[in-house]
């Protein structure tokens, strides 16, 4: 490890790594230092592995408009890269009168967001793309899909170790402090503690991003960075439900997250989730009493499913800068300039639709670095 390098990335989550790809060309020094024994083990693998069309967001925000980026640079990069993806196409539906009226607020939302092949269905154009849902209305979005995020993940860390990104794993950042325009970063690994200069920091530490910040020295108060964990947990369904739905299926949004929904992975596994409910602290483990809460919601549109089939799954936590019951926020990707703090850049809340805007993320990081 030199004593002095040009770009420190903190965290190896698909933020990361997308980030490490994006910046790393021409000799600049670039090394991710990572917590975990690899890359990708935190919120990157715990999610929904759909690449969302950039609806639910407001006109403008970050969320919108890098989900919107996001989703063609990524499906264009796994048509070049060889990685898995089935455009399959999603209907979020409309339970009764109220819900139809939702709908048709997201449907002008997304299309305000550049969503432009939105399509309202009545009851009987969904029962010709779905016959097995049951629901009032729905709203079509054709480019929501599901991909490999596995192998996404692998395939930015090979090629950004290629162009010469270091990785260093088993390897926790501890400390920040300014050192003039730079920074002395100190970390904790297995043979102790150590210290290097960085010339520009990124925290990319999803989860931890708030707590990286206030080592730096923000004031995550103030600044509005302090974060919620908001987990979601997925249930199984057995393999007599596989291709009984071709599509993703969501309900009508509620607030927190984008409600449970059904989705068939790649492997052919069909899911159900994710619920969203806070927690103080970082435990994956999925509650089986939350199965009757699962199959409650689903057979509102799959009521054929039967409670007996369900079984736990795994877990994922969202980063949120919203508390329960608070507003949207968008995304944080601060250059920390103003505040005091020259080549520092913040990411902090990059929840949900951060594995879809990845690549869009990291070039609007790399556009702050030029
Ligand atoms: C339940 C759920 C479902 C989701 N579904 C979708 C979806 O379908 N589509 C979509 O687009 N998005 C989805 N998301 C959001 C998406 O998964 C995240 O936005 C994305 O994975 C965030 O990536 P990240 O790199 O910021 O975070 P992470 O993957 O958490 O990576 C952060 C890394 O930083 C490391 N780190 C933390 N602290 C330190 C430290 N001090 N030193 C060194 N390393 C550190 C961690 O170990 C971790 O590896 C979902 C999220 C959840 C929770």
């Amino acid at each position: 490890m030199p004593a002095e390098i040009d770009v420190a990335i903190i965290g190896a989550g698909v933020i990361g790594l997308a980030t490490a790809h994006e910046i790393t060309q021409g000799g600049k020094e670039v090394f991710v230092f990572e917590k975990n024994s690899t890359f990708g083990l935190e919120t990157s693998s715990r999610n929904s592995e759909v690449i969302h069309a950039g609806i639910y967001y407001p006109e403008d925000s970050l969320k919108a408009k890098l989900c919107v980026e996001g989703k063609n640079l990524l499906y264009s990069f796994c048509d070049k890269h060889n990685i898995a993806y089935n455009k399959c196409g999603k209907i979020i539906v409309a339970a009764d009168e109220n819900e139809i009226t939702q709908l048709e607020k997201l449907c002008d939302q997304g299309r305000r967001n550049g969503v432009d092949d939105l399509v309202l269905l009545a009851r009987t154009e969904l029962k010709k793309l779905e016959p097995n849902i049951q629901a009032r209305a729905g709203l079509l979005s054709p480019s929501s899909g599901i991909f490999d995020s596995h192998n996404l993940l692998k395939f930015l860390y090979s090629q950004a170790r290629e162009k010469g990104t270091e990785f260093v794993f088993d390897a926790a950042v501890i400390g920040i402090e300014r050192a003039g325009a730079k920074y002395k970063v100190r970390i904790k690994d297995r043979d102790g503690t150590s210290a290097f200069i960085a010339h520009i920091v990124v925290n990319c530490a999803g989860l931890n991003s708030d707590r990286i910040a206030q080592l730096a020295g923000i004031d995550i108060v103030e600044a509005g960075y302090q974060l919620h964990y908001c987990k979601g947990e997925y249930f199984s369904l057995n393999s007599k439900y596989r291709n009984i739905v071709g599509k993703l299926i969501y309900p009508t949004p509620d607030q927190a997250g984008h409600g449970i929904h059904w989705r068939q992975a790649l492997d052919g596994r069909v899911l159900l989730g994710p619920s969203a409910h806070y927690v103080q602290v970082i435990d994956y483990a999925v509650d089986e009493t939350h199965k009757q809460y699962f199959y409650d919601s689903a057979k509102k549109f799959v009521p054929f499913v039967a409670l007996e089939d369900l079984a736990p799954e795994s877990a994922g936590i969202r980063p949120k800068l919203q508390g329960p019951g608070e507003s949207f926020r968008d995304f944080v990707i601060a250059h920390e300039e103003k505040a005091g703090f020259p080549s520092l850049i913040n990411l902090v809340g990059i929840e949900s639709p951060g594995l879809t805007a990845a690549l869009a993320i990291a070039r609007y990081v790399g556009k702050m670095m030029s």
